[in-house]
């Protein structure tokens, strides 16, 4: 396996071509990629992914349970105690802002949306403690809207895959959507997730196990050697902390 792309030599459609086999290929490669929040609505989405802030998935997972069973409507937050509230977000950190953003989501929703949760990305921002990250979250997985999620891992990989150079998560996110097909940008975000997740670490990409080095000009940005990257790969239950 050696470099076979050279992205500073790429035209626009070269590039273009190549992200969406990247985004075929992460397919195949991670079929089970989704979103990992559980949720049965679009508000149980909306307070899940605020609380997903700084916390890990797994944990967020094992506190929502409570929370949603406590807390069923828009007003329930709006009127929640906030003692009460805070206790049971505790586990996830940041349990006094996160307390806030739902207090004033649930309040917002209330007086603006009766009660419901808005369907549009215009909306959505302008609910307390919301971006456009949580926006996008929303809307590609409890509305089926086509959205770009630019966390973390995906600001990271897109980088590494050279589909952008900014840093600016909204720039990143203006790349992606002009390189790839608009009904693919919510799962083409979780498979990035997943791969980032799984193979392509931030400190140390097992980029000799990775399955579509040859379509990344980063190859060589972790070890190439294949056990040597074999043993970095993580698995579900590692991924998921
Ligand atoms: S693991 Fe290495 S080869 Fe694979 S996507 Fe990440 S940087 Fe590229």
């Amino acid at each position: 396996m050696g470099i076979t792309v050279d992205a500073t030599a790429e035209t626009a459609l070269a590039r273009t071509r190549r992200a969406r086999r990247i985004v075929r290929a992460l397919g195949e490669l991670h079929p089970d990629a989704r979103i990992a929040l559980h949720f049965g609505n679009p508000l149980e989405l909306l307070v899940a992914t605020v609380l997903s802030a700084q916390c890990t998935d797994k944990k967020v997972n094992e506190v929502t349970p409570a929370v949603f069973a406590r807390y069923r409507s828009a007003a329930a937050y709006a009127a929640a105690d906030r003692d009460e509230l805070e206790g049971l977000l505790r586990p996830t950190g940041f349990f006094r802002a996160k307390a806030n953003s739902l207090i004033g989501i649930g309040a917002a929703l209330n007086e603006r949306f009766a009660g419901e949760v808005p369907g549009r990305l215009e909306d959505l921002v302008t609910l307390p403690g919301v971006g456009r990250k949580t926006a996008n979250v929303v809307l590609g997985h409890a509305f089926g809207v086509p959205g770009i999620t630019v966390d973390t891992h995906v600001g990271r990989l897109s980088r590494r895959f050279a589909l952008t150079s900014e840093t600016d998560p909204v720039r990143v996110e203006t790349d992606l959507a002009a390189l790839i097909e608009r009904r693919d940008w919510t799962i083409a975000s979780d498979r990035m997730i997943f791969h980032g997740r799984r193979i392509c670490h931030a400190r140390r990409p097992a980029c000799g196990a990775c399955a579509i080095a040859r379509m990344c000009p980063s190859f060589g940005a972790g070890p190439t050697e294949p056990l040597q990257a074999a043993r970095l790969v993580r698995g579900d239950a590692e991924a998921a902390r």
